[in-house]
């Protein structure tokens, strides 16, 4: 496994070229589809201490497995002076990712550097982190004072017997909602639980879950199992696509349609009837959301993806250890935004049979969901 990541950092991320003339960011970049660079999504680790299934299954993430050493992640001033430059390219929002981010360590100094940044028009950043709960519940405090304004929590289940297969380290589920009890306690809100829908895993879990957070105050999201990475050896047949979702659910506890929040945003709203709150379906299977993709990822070790399925990445760190300056690598950013054209879950068939060719697609645990 070593090789695969040494392949994709290097023979596949080359350097981004730096345009001849330089200017300076509008806050308005659009790509080749016309869609603005809104989200940054930032993978701060390619290490968890969960093995879920459908991210990091233990035949491929076992003890020999090549992590990146610790000079190739980029350190908190470097993550910062690339999130300045997106932020005066557009982005609002950031979300903290890995791998586990909360492994990573002292990542509340990270987060009070991030939320010191401002955006062209002076506003503070939507700073959000998205964690598998094990750490949170010493965690929640110290985020939430160094600038945290929310936190996303994965839980697969409320059984624990079907979530230690899921997360196959025998983690217990009253440990994450510890977690999720603290970070509400914090003021991490709203909270959102994460339950990615696998067939024949922990579909029975959809109506528990719905249960147990209907009239809370977290939103639950139900995602439908995605092929990320090249690793999962996922399976059309194991998706449960999210209309199935709510018809199980509206069976029972009735629900109405909402409009989103706004353009971009990835899950489907769905409000209960007797008014006790709603959920949502990231249906990136079933119903692609392409055209409003306002995402870039930044990589554990500085390799800029335009979209989660993407096979090859831009290496940003290169810049910043060149010596490069703010204006030449914003200048490389805004160059590649604007060439963008990804929109891979609306093409899935065509690139599934591309993946068979050979062409690996990185680990969603590498980039970060
Ligand atoms: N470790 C953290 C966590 O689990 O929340 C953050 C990283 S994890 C890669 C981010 C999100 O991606 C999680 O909500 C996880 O459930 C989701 N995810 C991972 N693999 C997936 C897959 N194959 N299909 C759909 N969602 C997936
Ligand atoms: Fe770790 Fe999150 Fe992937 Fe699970 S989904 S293995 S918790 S990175
Ligand atoms: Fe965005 Fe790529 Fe996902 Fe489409 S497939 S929504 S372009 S990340």
């Amino acid at each position: 496994m070593a090789e695969k990541i040494i392949m994709l950092g290097d023979a596949r991320s080359p350097s981004p070229a730096i345009p001849a003339i330089l200017e300076a960011p509008t806050g308005l970049l659009g790509d080749a589809l016309g869609r603005p660079l809104h989200d940054l999504r930032i993978s701060v680790t390619d290490r968890c201490n969960f093995r879920c299934v459908y991210c990091m299954p233990k035949e491929v993430f076992d003890k020999d497995y090549a992590y990146l050493p610790h000079t190739a992640l980029l350190s908190f001033e470097e993550i910062t002076r690339i999130a300045r430059l997106f932020v005066a390219h557009g982005v609002e929002k950031i979300r903290l990712t890995g791998g586990e981010p909360l492994l990573r360590k002292n990542l509340e100094k990270l987060v009070g550097m991030l939320s010191a940044l401002r955006t062209p028009s002076g506003a503070a950043l939507d700073l959000t982190l998205t964690t598998n709960g094990s750490l949170l519940a010493k965690k929640a405090q110290s985020l939430k004072d160094a600038g945290l304004n929310r936190v996303t929590v994965s839980l697969d289940a409320l059984d624990d017997a079907t979530f230690k297969r899921m997360n196959d380290v025998d983690f217990a589920v009253g440990d994450v909602l510890e977690g999720i009890a603290a970070a509400h306690r914090a003021g991490l809100g709203p909270i959102k639980i994460n339950m990615v829908v696998k067939a024949g895993m922990n579909d029975q879990e959809i109506l528990p879950m719905a249960r147990h957070f209907k009239g809370g105050p977290a939103i639950l999201r139900f995602i439908e199992y995605m092929d990320v990475g090249a690793s999962n050896g996922w399976n059309l047949a194991e998706v449960i696509p999210s209309a199935e979702v709510v018809r199980r659910i509206a069976a029972e506890m009735p629900l109405d349609p909402v409009g989103a929040n706004y353009a971009g945003e990835t899950a489907a709203r769905w409000r209960y009837a007797d008014g006790s709150g709603e959920i949502g379906l990231i249906s990136s299977v079933t119903q692609a959301f392409c055209k409003d993709c306002s995402r870039a990822r930044l990589s554990t070790e500085g390799k800029l993806y335009t979209c989660l399925f993407a096979t090859r990445g831009h290496d940003l760190r290169a810049l910043l250890r060149d010596g490069r300056s703010d204006a030449e690598i914003s200048n490389a950013v805004a160059q590649l935004w604007r060439v963008r054209a990804d929109r891979y879950s609306e093409t899935r068939t065509i690139n599934t049979s591309g993946i068979e060719r050979g062409d690996k697609k990185v680990e969603m645990s590498y980039i970060g969901g």
